[in-house]
């Protein structure tokens, strides 16, 4: 028996990186998988590419009416979610002196934001016995340089999984985050860093990493596979560390 055999799982940002390798995962597990595409021309690519394996959806976490858009649409079609991976996400880094308005709002408007209203709009959706997955951080609670905005957007992701495990019966629904150390995924190249800056920042945190190097998506896709499942029935309001032990040792 497949692990998510009949299951509905939402994935935001599930057409790159870690949320895509959980949208294989949780496919090859049984579920069917709805992946978000950010922006009209991510979609067509994405549709393109992954249409065949999953239901793809625009929607751009940091604006609510897509995000009704999306739920309405899920609600359609599929009547109800059991999975939902809030795990959209951008990672800039930039000294604190050198950080503009522009630079705090998008950061947390998508991080934040877009995964509240990720979050609160889908608990219509959620069905009895249903799990949420908040992909978060090691960063949310180590310091490092060029890292103050995106480490408090992760910060305050670990906050919610805590108080909607308060607000919403465990029998219900269950909240936990994931926290994925460095993981090779496009996200550094998206944050507009040169080739040789992404090599020395990748050079500098694996200095840092007890495991000797980066995680790959796919390690991160076996961890959100457990949240996801009765396998973690008893595992409610956590931060899961899948960080090669940045943050623990
Ligand atoms: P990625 O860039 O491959 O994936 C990020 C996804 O988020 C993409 O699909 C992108 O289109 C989507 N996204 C970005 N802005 C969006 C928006 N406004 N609306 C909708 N979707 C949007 O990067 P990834 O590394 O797979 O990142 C996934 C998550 O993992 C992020 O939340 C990130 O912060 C977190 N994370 C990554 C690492 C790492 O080292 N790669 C480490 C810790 C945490």
């Amino acid at each position: 028996m497949k692990k998510l055999e009949g299951k509905i799982a939402l994935i935001t940002g599930g057409n790159s990186g870690i949320g895509l390798a959980t949208a294989q995962l949780f496919k090859d597990e049984g579920a069917k998988v709805i992946v978000t595409a950010s922006s009209l021309s991510t979609f067509d690519k994405a549709k393109a590419e992954l249409g065949a394996h999953f239901d793809v959806i625009q929607a751009d976490v940091s604006k609510t009416a897509d995000l009704d858009r999306l739920m309405d649409t899920v609600k359609q079609k599929y009547g109800g979610l059991d999975v939902l991976v809030a795990n959209a996400g951008i990672a800039n880094f930039l000294p604190t002196t050198e950080i503009t308005e522009d630079f705090y709002d998008r950061m947390m408007n998508i991080n934040v934001r877009g995964l509240f209203f990720t979050v609160s709009k889908a608990l219509p959706l959620l069905r009895k016995g249903s799990s949420v997955i908040l992909t978060g951080s090691s960063i949310s609670i180590k310091g490092m340089p060029g890292g103050s905005v995106y480490a408090a957007t992760k910060a305050a992701v670990r906050s919610l999984a805590r108080t909607w495990s308060t607000e919403i019966p465990p029998s219900q629904t269950r909240f936990n985050v994931l926290a994925p150390g460095p993981t090779e995924t496009p996200i550094f190249s998206k944050a507009g860093f040169t080739e040789e800056q992404q090599k020395g920042f990748y050079d500098q945190i694996l200095t840092t990493v007890p495991a000797g190097r980066m995680a790959k998506s796919e390690e991160m896709a076996k961890a959100a596979l457990f949240l996801a499942t009765s396998d973690s029935s008893y595992v409610v309001g956590t931060e899961l560390f899948v960080d090669g032990g940045i943050s623990q040792i």
